[in-house]
């Protein structure tokens, strides 16, 4: 996990974090491009920043540390890549991507609210502690987002979560018509978009349309938006927070849609209805289903990762599932139809008669598929046949069912 603060550099030190990040951005991108061109599968970047520096004034002006972590960073993304967690790297873009990291990092604690930090170059900076400081951190990384703030993140090591077994298992589907709902039976909404933000990035988003493409204005309109965007983010994630632990707090095992499967698995079955149901809709509620989802739909991976990470600290077991079918399957008598699925929210059996809630259907069906991939079943096992737990990453032996992917 990581601590992430909000750093305050001054006026004069903005033209110094801006030129690292330049930096490390073009050796990432330089190395990556030698890479590419020698073998693409190679681990160790073929780049010789010495001889980069020598070579390239503006270069040699800025800090070697910085440079040369960028390099240890792509070293690492290409050793994940082919270890098979990550997916290769991308180029860095300018205003995207924009960060470095700075190794041995030295942090004076100003006092309760304020730290300093210092990176290469530059006097110390502050920044906000907004919760306390990681008991150990070997390295900082700076980065500025799209709203134009600036913010110091440290590594470090999920502590486990307060909690006693409880013996109790549960299923949790990414819901439509809710964000989360388990198979015990509850649905939880994330907070989304209030009316007030939605109706302000609508008006900024006019706004954008009518500037020139490249001026200082349509850039500040763009900031205006990521920082309404960001308010929001950072209540569904204060909101991800206090769910995850409280799922790992109440559940020894937890069973969790597979999201890599789900590309795969669910693209050629009929896309799901927001969409559809939104055409048969004013315009307005249109728009303001695409905005609030666009700051949920990036959520369920964080939920994902956030219970992993927790789970993993904690001794509870996390188990992916094949998400296939899930919401067209009948929980009660296992029959597939998709037009048992009545609408967004209803799900009523073709075959028995059920009827219930379709994404606590769906959960329930989460949980059928965890049990039964945990469950011993000699011949079987994980066998091909076995569809619920084939493409699962770790489907058999319950020390490998501990699923944990942290970063
Ligand atoms: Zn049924």
């Amino acid at each position: 996990m990581t601590h992430r603060y909000r750093l305050y550099p001054s006026p004069a030190q903005l033209p110094v974090l801006r030129s690292h990040c330049g930096h490390a951005r073009w050796v990432w991108n330089e190395a990556l491009r030698a890479v590419k061109a020698h073998a693409s599968d190679a681990t160790v970047p073929f780049f010789d920043l010495t001889k980069a520096r020598r070579e390239t004034d503006w270069l040699a002006a800025g800090s070697s540390s910085v440079q040369q972590q960028a390099l240890r960073d792509l070293t690492r993304a290409l050793a994940n890549a082919k270890a098979g967690t990550h997916r290769f790297p991308r180029w860095r873009r300018k205003g995207e991507d924009e960060g470095f990291c700075v190794r041995d990092v030295t942090v004076a604690i100003v006092n309760r609210r304020w730290a300093e930090l210092t990176v290469p170059k530059a006097r110390p900076m502050r920044f906000r502690l907004s919760r306390p400081l990681p008991e150990a951190y070997g390295m900082a990384r700076v980065t500025l987002d799209s709203a134009g703030w600036w913010h110091v993140s440290f590594a470090a090591p999920q502590p486990p979560v307060d909690r006693e077994p409880t013996g109790a298992v549960v299923g949790i589907d990414r819901g439509v018509a809710s964000t989360i709902a388990t198979s015990d039976g509850s649905l939880l909404r994330a907070p989304k978009l209030r009316p007030r933000e939605r109706r302000r990035i609508e008006r900024l988003q006019q706004q954008l349309a009518r500037q020139h493409k490249g001026s200082r204005r349509r850039g500040r309109t763009k900031a205006a938006i990521a920082r309404t965007h960001a308010h929001a983010l950072r209540r569904r994630n204060d909101w991800i927070e206090r769910r995850t632990t409280e799922v790992v707090r109440a559940y020894d095992v937890i069973a969790v849609e597979d999201l890599e499967v789900k590309s795969m698995v669910r693209a050629p079955r009929p896309k799901p209805d927001p969409e559809r149901e939104g055409s048969f809709l004013p315009n307005g509620r249109r728009a303001k289903a695409r905005l609030n989802r666009a700051i949920l739909d990036q959520g369920w991976g964080r939920i994902l990762r956030r219970l992993e990470d927790k789970a993993g600290a904690s001794g509870v077991v996390v188990v992916r599932v094949d998400p296939a079918y899930t919401s067209q399957t009948c929980a009660r008598c296992g029959h597939v139809a998709k037009e048992s699925r009545e609408s967004q929210a209803a799900f009523s059996c073709v075959a028995c008669g059920r009827k219930r809630h379709a994404d606590l259907n769906a959960a329930a069906n989460i949980l059928a598929r965890g049990i039964a991939s945990l469950a011993p079943t000699p011949g079987h096992g994980a066998g091909p046949g076995d569809r619920a737990a084939r493409r699962s990453p770790a489907p058999a032996g319950s020390e490998n069912l501990l699923v944990a992917r942290v970063a």
